[in-house]
């Protein structure tokens, strides 16, 4: 990373006076022509908006400069670049573990002292990753995804956090890399499919809905779980795509089976998918025909899609509520529930999650939590729906609590359209 026309060349940051990112790369560049194995050190300074708000901004960048220089005269051959705002990178070629956990240790030990900020003692916190690079891995395009990958990864902590990027964390993040480039493949062929789940209605004995789960069929013909993608595409901004592609499909599903014995489908929506330009640009745009079926979607949303942005959920649901469209709470009664938020909300039915069903039949401490909570929920006047029901013991608690519908593998698992007519026209038959 010293390249021999670095000085002519390197293009430096006007704050630090360090190369910069594009210099980073192209240095890089030119190692991985070389075939050189190197060594980064990324550190990330955080929450340094604190320090800003406190002395101001002027001080802040004497603060990033002091730091620069500390990091420039720790080693003379090692190189260390502005990466971004608050990222700085110390490379060098590879010159064996203890030589470079040397370094680590003597940068992550100088963060835990105090810096010196106008007389004051300043703690600063740093998120720090290193990791090896053979020549191959020398690409920019690669460094660049993995880099946000692990900065996301480290994210968020009140203090100071070391990672090195070993096996198992390059295994995630492959992983991941994966997932999302067949993610966006799916987008573009729209090879994602629709799944449908029969809900049972204990009152009229019959399904009297479905909740739809989405499914991603991969170039190999193996499937990824909702479970697994939905948060990979929801953290690379590609939410639009997948919900338009479920509304749409659900309403044509809805259009093309108008005799068909259901009453409403259920579809789930993420944070993302209640901000304004989706709801804004193609819940309005609906053509007439969708808008006067939107009595038979409903649409799910987690506690924790309200935690995340109580004001934004409450406005849209209000707005979505006034024009026909009903909303369940799922995943119910999964980690902290927050009683007073849900209650102030307008919601036909509550879903309550598969973890509290679990133990239902074995246990009578569970159930009697299970009994209280529906009996609360009906005392709020919500509809209740039992979700992860496997059994048939389980089945006969939930029905002795007074709960309205059931969803779970005991009456039916998640199908292919074709599968639930075939499923839902039997069940006809059955009770003819
Ligand atoms: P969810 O909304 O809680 O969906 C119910 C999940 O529980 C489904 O998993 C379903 O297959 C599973 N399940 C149903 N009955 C049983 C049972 O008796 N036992 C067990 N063990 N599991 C049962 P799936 O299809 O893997 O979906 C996982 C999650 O992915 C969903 O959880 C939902 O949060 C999300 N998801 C699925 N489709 C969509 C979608 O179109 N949009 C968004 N934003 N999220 C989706
Ligand atoms: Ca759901
Ligand atoms: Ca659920």
């Amino acid at each position: 990373f010293c390249s021999p026309f670095q000085n002519n060349r390197i293009e430096r940051d006007a704050l630090t006076e360090l190369s910069n990112r594009p210099s980073f790369f192209r240095e890089l560049n030119y190692h991985k022509k070389k075939g050189s194995t190197g060594h980064i050190i990324l550190i990330h300074l955080c929450q340094l908006d604190k320090l800003n708000k406190r002395f101001g901004m002027k001080t802040g960048d004497s603060f990033i400069y002091n730091v620069a220089r500390y990091l420039e005269n720790l080693q003379v051959d090692y190189q260390v670049y502005r990466y971004g705002n608050t990222h700085f990178l110390v490379c060098g070629e590879f010159q064996g573990v203890d030589v470079t956990e040397k370094l680590v240790e003597e940068i992550y030990d100088r963060f835990r002292q105090p810096w010196n900020v106008q007389g004051e003692q300043w703690m600063q916190q740093i998120q720090l990753i290193h990791m090896y690079l053979p020549a191959e891995e020398m690409d920019e395009n690669i460094l660049t995804d993995r880099l946000n990958y692990l900065l996301a990864y480290s994210k968020d902590k009140n203090v100071s956090t070391k990672l090195f990027f070993n096996e198992e964390l390059k295994a995630q993040y492959e992983r991941k890399m994966y997932v999302l480039n067949e993610v966006k493949r799916a987008i573009k062929s729209e090879s994602f499919r629709l799944n449908f789940q029969p809900i049972y209605d204990c009152t009229r004995e019959k399904f009297l809905t479905a909740e739809v789960l989405l499914r991603l069929y991969t170039e190999d013909g193996s499937i990824i779980s909702p479970g697994e993608f939905i948060p990979i595409a929801e953290e690379n901004g590609l939410t639009d795509d997948i919900s338009w592609f479920v509304l749409k499909n659900s309403m044509d599903f809805i259009i093309r089976h108008p005799e068909m014995p259901l009453e409403a489908i259920s579809i789930n929506m993420s944070i993302n998918q209640m901000r304004k330009p989706f709801l804004d640009e193609k819940l309005k745009g609906l053509e007439e025909l969708y808008i006067s079926l939107l009595g038979k979607l409903r649409l799910e949303i987690t506690e924790n899609t309200i935690a995340q942005n109580p004001e934004l959920v409450t406005r849209v649901m209000k707005v979505l509520v006034e024009s026909g469209l009903n909303f369940y709470l799922d995943d119910f009664g999964m980690g902290y529930s927050n009683f007073s938020r849900v209650f102030g909300l307008p919601f036909e039915v509550v879903k309550i999650d598969r973890s509290l069903m679990q133990n239902i039949d074995r246990d009578e401490k569970a159930c009697s939590i299970l009994k209280n909570l529906v009996e609360m929920l009906h005392n709020a006047d919500f509809k209740v729906i039992a979700e992860g029901v496997e059994r048939e013991t389980q089945v006969e608690k939930v029905k002795s609590m007074g709960v309205e519908c059931i969803q779970g593998y005991y009456y039916a698992r998640p199908m292919e359209e074709s599968a639930l007519l075939e499923f839902l026209s039997n069940c006809e038959n059955e009770r003819m």
